[in-house]
């Protein structure tokens, strides 16, 4: 077997071995395949795509490669609940501390940035102390005690995803469905909760970009779910426009928490749709009575007290949190109606300010991002504030900025 006609073989779109699979996979695992034999392996996968049976395959190979916790064997009425990623996409820091103060338990072994899109993982390492790599012992401790914690990946668990992940985010092969549906369960499956919410973000700032992708990429996450005897609940949900109005690592986390004391907006309502339905099939109740039951959790402060308790038992300060101090305003430059702020352009503009990296190397600024002062719909003045952006230094990213804007008069 050698790697060449493997990926000549791919390139013609015809069906891989298990053996062939194998042999890539683990052979970059392994190091035996170099990045640039691996990238190419990998853009023809996304040209040509995979069929069930090999990326069940390759799901299958990514769980194997580290260690599984089987958490619904250990903990009853545990959940998981996952992004494909978007703009802006904070849900997890919100939505674990709810159900987790409702009586689930929640254990998310969770990515950094992928594309422009941001990673969870990032955004909790702005807060400062928190630790994000946790033993195995810690992780299950934490679940127990707190009944809400959160992971990165480590050399331990599903090793072969982190390091595709990383050469996909560098290799412009991210927006793959076969790539993201095994990357994803495998994560999921290596946690082991019985029933995953997969919220899958389609629009121009998600790596999926119609609806057509996303039923697609739904059917197969539910497929691979049925194979290991999991519940998998995909949610389509729109990532045309940011999620809430702040992007970027601190920024979101400051606003994880607003939302936790009360904030009002699209963000809040999303979070409280995606816990009613994990609660709801976890505990058998009504989508109505979960519903109650999430609203009262942020309303009595019970999910902000979860996440108080969750950050503080990972070592993070929220007093500490820092965003950047140089803020420039970005005027409009007309009169009219606000029509769209594309997440795609807004995600773009985030990751040149620095809060993602573009080539592997780069260090990520934790305090720099966006805060939109607009929302579709608001009718605006030439000179009005659209939005802040938080800024390493005083490069000018105002056309860039206005260019997120689409005004109608
Ligand atoms: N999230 C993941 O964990 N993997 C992907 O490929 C995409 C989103």
């Amino acid at each position: 077997m050698d790697f060449l006609s493997i990926i000549d073989k791919k390139r013609l779109g015809l069906h891989l071995t298990n053996e062939e699979l194998d042999f890539m996979f683990n052979g970059y695992l392994n190091k035996k395949i170099e990045d640039y034999q691996m990238s190419s392996f990998l853009m023809s996968i996304c040209i040509n795509g995979m069929d069930i049976d090999e990326i069940v395959y390759l799901t299958d190979l990514m769980l194997n490669s580290g260690q599984r916790l089987d958490l619904m064997n250990k903990f009853p009425l545990t959940v998981d609940k996952h992004s494909t990623g978007g703009i802006g996409d904070k849900t997890s820091i919100i939505i674990g501390p709810i159900l987790a103060s409702l009586g689930l338990k929640m254990g998310k072994l969770s990515g950094r940035g992928l594309g422009i899109t941001g990673g969870t993982i990032d955004k909790l390492e702005s807060i400062p102390g928190f630790r994000v790599s946790l033993s195995t012992e810690e992780f299950l401790y934490n679940l127990d005690k707190v009944g809400f914690t959160l992971m990165s990946q480590t050399p331990d668990m599903t090793p072969l995803d982190k390091v595709i992940y990383d050469l996909r985010n560098a290799s412009g092969t991210v927006s793959s469905i076969p790539l993201i549906a095994s990357s994803i369960m495998s994560k999921k499956l290596a946690i082991g909760a019985k029933y995953i919410l997969i919220d899958l973000k389609v629009g121009s700032g998600a790596l999926i970009k119609n609806k057509i992708d996303a039923n697609e990429l739904a059917e197969i996450m539910i497929k691979i779910g049925k194979r290991y005897d999991r519940v998998v609940i995909p949610v389509i949900t729109d990532m045309d426009t940011p999620l809430g109005d702040n992007i970027g690592n601190a920024l979101e986390v400051l606003e994880a928490i607003d939302i936790l004391n009360g904030k009002r907006g699209e963000l809040r309502d999303l979070c409280v749709l995606l816990s009613s339905i994990l609660y709801s099939h976890a505990k058998g109740e009504s989508i109505g009575e979960a519903q109650k039951k999430v609203i009262a959790s942020l309303d009595n402060g019970a999910a902000f007290s979860k996440f108080l308790e969750f950050v503080k038992t990972q070592g993070g300060n929220i007093e500490k949190i820092e965003t950047s101090k140089i803020v420039k305003d970005i005027l409009s430059n007309a009169d009219g109606t606000i029509k769209r702020i594309d997440a795609e352009s807004i995600g773009k503009l985030s990751l040149h300010l620095g809060a993602g990296k573009e080539k592997m190397t780069d260090i990520i600024d934790f305090g720099v991002g966006i805060v939109l002062n607009k929302k579709i719909g608001d009718v605006v003045k030439k000179g009005d504030i659209l939005c802040h952006l938080y800024q390493k230094n005083d490069e000018d990213f105002s056309e860039e900025a206005l260019n997120c804007f689409e005004i109608v008069q």
